[in-house]
């Protein structure tokens, strides 16, 4: 695709980084991972941040390190990337999917509240396409009941809900995959509130020692190579701006799509900060055109985009007959995965290429 839905730019800066990991020779967990973790947590505003080997990895040692095991249940989103589900039954507990909101795809906290009962270990919402769930809701009910907080943050770097960062308050995993708002191609981070998680983490990761052959725990190895330090490193000196050109190019398209019959534009709650990881629009059943045919339209004129995600979770055959998922009623998540679109939005965009997509959804809806 001409305009695609991402694309990578390796800077100069992360090419200087990169270079000076390889001449020191030291290739994993050494200085420049050390000197990321730091910067990483003063950009997400939290106490302490511990670099993994991708954003899976993250979501499965801060599960493990809030205690989740079997016979416990989590409590999240049924519209997610599957990595979210797998780390809790990968713990061996329940997974109890609630429904999402139509306008933010993200869990809505009346249906989390009753989704919790005595088993419940964690909540674990998830900051779908850069946009923060409810958190100034979902906080207060971790608090009351004594949950921990384990946010799926991996497309949502320095996201905020009012003034709340996510991952802060408990215990936060993003992503540096090749995609991501932040890339280093495989990469995670755990972002920890509390110093003896933060402790654990650092242990698990590096297979459970805390000092060399002083095994403290059974651990793993899930660390991360100083190569992808560098280029996460040199990317997030960029973080600011790119997050700034996204919602640009957001609030350009939304201007100039709104109003078509059966097309509806993203909202962004009041207060919150969307970095706009994917720039999702739902494609109604009133639309002159199905999503189908609108995708091929815009490939035709070699515009991409993508459906995240084109069903939910525990639709997929591996998942209908799991014994640890549990679902209640899905109709918002399940009519989302029928409606939804992700269009370019990404910081390398041109106006040019922002208005060609602009004319080429309008000219699909008849409204060029
Ligand atoms: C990308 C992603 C993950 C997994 O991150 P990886 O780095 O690919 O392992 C988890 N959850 C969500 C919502 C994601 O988008």
């Amino acid at each position: 695709m001409r305009i695609g839905v991402s694309q990578v730019l390796v800077g100069t800066e992360e090419r200087s980084l990169l270079e000076r990991v390889l001449s020191s020779g030291h290739l994993v967990q050494g200085a420049m991972v050390a000197e990321f973790e730091t910067g990483f947590a003063k950009l997400a505003g939290a106490q302490h941040a511990v670099a993994t080997s991708s954003g899976t990895t993250a979501l499965q040692l801060a599960l493990e390190v809030a205690g989740v095991g079997p016979g416990d249940e989590v409590v999240t989103s049924p519209f997610t990337f599957v990595a979210t589900l797998n780390a809790i039954l990968g713990r061996g507990a329940v997974a109890r999917l609630v429904d999402i909101d139509p306008q933010t795809f993200n869990v809505r906290p009346e249906q989390v509240a009753e989704a919790v009962n005595s088993r419940t270990k964690a909540l674990m919402p998830v900051h779908l396409y850069g946009l923060a769930a409810d958190m100034t809701s979902l906080l207060p009910i971790a608090r009351e009941r004594s949950l921990r907080l384990v946010e799926d943050a991996a497309q949502a770097h320095c996201a905020t809900d009012g003034d709340y960062p996510v991952g802060t308050a408990d215990l936060g995993c993003f992503s540096l995959y090749a995609t991501k708002n932040l890339a280093a191609g495989e990469g995670g981070v755990v972002t920890a509130a509390d110093p003896g998680d933060a402790d654990l983490l650092q242990v698990l990761r590096n297979q459970g020692m805390r000092d060399r052959y002083q095994y403290v725990a059974v651990g793993y190895n899930y660390r991360l190579t100083d190569m992808a330090a560098a280029l996460a490193l040199g990317q997030m000196a960029r973080l600011e701006s790119n997050m700034a050109r996204r919602q640009q190019n957001a609030a350009y398209l939304t201007g100039h799509l709104q109003g078509l019959t059966g097309l509806t534009t993203p909202t962004v709650p009041e207060g919150s900060r969307h970095v706009w990881h994917q720039y999702t629009v739902r494609v109604g059943r009133d639309a002159p055109i199905g999503r189908a045919a609108l995708r091929r339209f815009l490939a035709e004129r070699e515009i991409g985009s993508a459906v995240y995600y084109p069903r939910v979770l525990p639709d997929h055959q591996v998942f209908t007959t799991h014994p640890l998922i549990q679902v209640g009623d899905l109709t918002e998540a399940r009519l989302a995965a029928d409606e939804v679109l992700s269009l370019p939005v990404h910081q390398l965009l041109r106006q040019s290429d922002l208005e060609e997509i602009v004319d080429g959804v309008r000219a699909a809806f008849g409204a060029a």
